[in-house]
């Protein structure tokens, strides 16, 4: 069984299959049990039917949200993106009390307030999200839908839905400080700078990440 629904931000309608349609209805289920994390809100089965059908939970950082179907990508996403070298701008990492949450909370907004001192630029209002998804498959689709050209991205930045899609299974640390400077970069300049730019000023960021 299949069922079109119009999504909102994608020039296209996608198609429901039956795994997504059990999966809202275990999410609808799990919104009437509530959330057993307090920092995780379980995103209303309609609102995500409507917006991202595999997408089930939020997590909210300093600067951004970050939306995920499953723990497992969580823990995958806070397992690639090692911040090595750059572990003593974290104050919080010796804790081994902290859970997963709050390990990617600290982490991921260490690493933008790194790529804003990179480039030496600190929008006021940077509000962004993150999109966790299983494997580039899943990017490489979504670009496809968005943009009607196929690519072998593992990881793009939607300036229209200030949204970053990344592969869980493909992400590092490199890549994702390189999708942060295009959102900074995009919330920094009223005009946004030719597509050149942003990439150069990316590229710089990605490789002066450990300077
Ligand atoms: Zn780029």
């Amino acid at each position: 069984m299949e069922i079109a629904i119009p999504i909102p931000g994608f020039n296209m309608r996608k198609t429901l299959g039956i795994t997504t349609l059990i999966l809202m209805i275990m999410m609808a289920g799990e919104v009437l049990a509530g959330s057993k994390n307090a920092q995780v809100r379980v995103v209303p089965a309609v609102e995500q039917a409507m917006l991202y059908p595999e997408i089930g939970y939020e997590l909210k950082t300093q600067y951004a949200t970050i939306i995920y179907e499953k723990e497992e990508q969580l823990q995958q996403f806070n397992k690639r993106v090692s911040l090595g070298s750059l572990s003593y701008l974290n104050p919080k990492r010796n804790k081994n009390s902290i859970t997963v949450v709050d390990k990617v909370k600290n982490k991921l907004d260490v690493i933008v307030e790194r790529v804003k001192t990179i480039l030496d630029m600190f929008p006021g209002d940077l509000k962004f999200r993150i999109m966790l998804l299983p494997s580039d498959a899943n990017i490489q689709k979504i670009y496809r839908y968005k943009y009607q050209k196929s690519v072998d991205y593992i990881a793009f930045y939607s300036p229209e839905e200030k949204t970053i899609f990344i592969s869980v299974n493909d992400i590092k640390l490199e890549v994702l400080a390189h999708e942060l400077a295009h959102v900074i970069l995009d919330h920094y300049f009223a005009v946004s700078p030719p597509v050149k730019i942003h990439e150069v000023l990316a590229q710089f960021v990605e490789n002066h990440l450990k300077d």
